[in-house]
């Protein structure tokens, strides 16, 4: 067992970091957030640097870990443009994978993933939005809620209903890549959410949408399938992502520890605050283990989603912790300052790619159903 990354691992989450202390200012962070608008230009460095590159998922993994850590917000937005790639690259046929994601890879198109519905999230199996085929194209009719990128994006990965399920609820869900640009196709920016306000999100309606049947990804009925494998991935990613903000929570409190032992106030840094900066440093370095496992086993084309649900909720319990405990030990300055942003930020780690519950009800079915630690 090597708890050290590779040269070239260290080398991109360096290069990340000197890329999100200089691109993403307080200033910029506090612009995107207040105006919620998606930051465009930070986007377009990122994608210029060639750091966002999800077919290198560890440099990723820290990529997002070192951006997030500045700035959540920003951070997200400028490595989502890609969100729901990997349902591309693992079940798409080659001729989707040069129109649609080659685009997105080169930074000259943005892509969105759709599941959620307005009658819930959880259960994924429930959908209704359906998309029935009909000479050569599939006609789409429902709408998509809480949607990442919902209102900047070129195209979607959807999962949609394709035929009635049979005893299974999960069957008879297929997987289509849908342009944003289509008749029919309308799409609503959410504003004021709680945190991550420079990621776009929008609800979609879909009113006789037309899709070609070639934008079928993989087989029909077994969308299910391929959007698990995905959470599967992009969990370990919300880990990542919560790892950063807990990250850059300690950051605060460490920054504001040292301006008390500057203006000779050392005497004040308490047991408890102590204990509480242990408590944070320990629950980072946990989550880093459970997820950087969950990315191993990942990674290696051999998923273990316990393992991967563990690190979710674990890392986005530590993140909204982190920031909390943050904000008690800095007070006024937490209340006032940057800390404010990062702990409305944290809490959607808690929900987003399956909430809290949901990775919880993972773990326990894996051992009720005779899984061995
Ligand atoms: C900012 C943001 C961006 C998002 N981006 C996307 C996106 O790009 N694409 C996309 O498809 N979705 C997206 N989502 C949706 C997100 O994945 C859902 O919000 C999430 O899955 C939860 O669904 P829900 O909000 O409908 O809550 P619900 O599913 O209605 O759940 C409500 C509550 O009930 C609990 N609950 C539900 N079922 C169970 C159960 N069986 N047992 C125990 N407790 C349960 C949940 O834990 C939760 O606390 C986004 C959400 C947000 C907030």
């Amino acid at each position: 067992m090597d708890f050290e990354f590779s040269e070239d691992i260290n080398k991109a989450r360096e290069n990340a970091r000197n890329f999100a202390l200089s691109a993403i200012t307080p200033e910029l962070a506090r612009k995107y957030d207040l105006e919620e608008k998606f930051p465009e230009e930070v986007w377009k460095k990122a994608m210029a640097s060639r750091m966002v590159d999800f077919s290198n998922p560890w440099s990723m993994l820290v990529t997002i870990e070192e951006l997030c850590r500045v700035d959540p917000g920003i951070g997200i937005a400028a490595t989502v443009s890609l969100f729901g790639s990997e349902v591309l690259m693992l079940f798409a046929s080659d001729q989707l994978k040069e129109k649609y994601l080659k685009p997105v890879q080169e930074g000259r198109a943005i892509m969105g993933l759709a599941v959620t519905e307005p009658g819930g999230g959880s259960d994924v199996a429930g959908l209704k939005t359906e998309a029935k085929l009909e000479g050569g194209k599939y006609i789409i009719n429902g709408s998509k809620m809480f949607i990442t990128n919902g209102q900047i994006a070129d195209f979607f990965v959807m999962l949609l209903r394709t035929s009635r399920p049979d005893s299974k609820r999960h069957h008879g869900l297929s997987v289509l890549v849908v342009d944003g640009n289509l008749k029919g196709f309308s799409r609503n920016k959410l504003t004021g959410k709680l945190g991550v306000r420079a990621t776009n999100t929008a609800e979609l309606i879909l009113n006789n949408v037309e899709v070609p049947s070639s934008n079928l990804v993989g087989e029909e009925g077994k969308g299910f399938y391929y959007i698990m494998t995905f959470f599967n991935i992009s969990r370990a990613y919300v880990a990542a992502q919560s790892i950063g903000i807990a990250q850059g929570a300690m950051d605060h409190v460490l920054a504001y520890l040292k301006e008390m032992k500057d203006s000779g106030r050392e005497s004040e840094i308490t047991e408890d605050i102590q204990f509480t900066l242990s408590d944070i440093a320990t629950r980072i370095e946990a989550s880093r283990l459970l997820t950087y496992k969950a990315a191993s086993y990942l990674f290696n084309f051999q998923p273990k989603p316990e393992i991967t649900s563990m690190a979710k909720a674990y890392a986005s319990e530590t993140a909204v912790f982190a920031c909390e405990k943050a904000m008690e030990i800095t007070g006024e300055s937490g209340l006032y300052g940057d800390l404010e942003r990062f702990l409305r930020d944290s809490k959607i780690m808690e929900i987003w790619e399956g909430t809290s519950e949901i990775e919880k009800l993972v773990i326990a079915r894996t051992f009720l159903k005779g899984g061995q630690m």
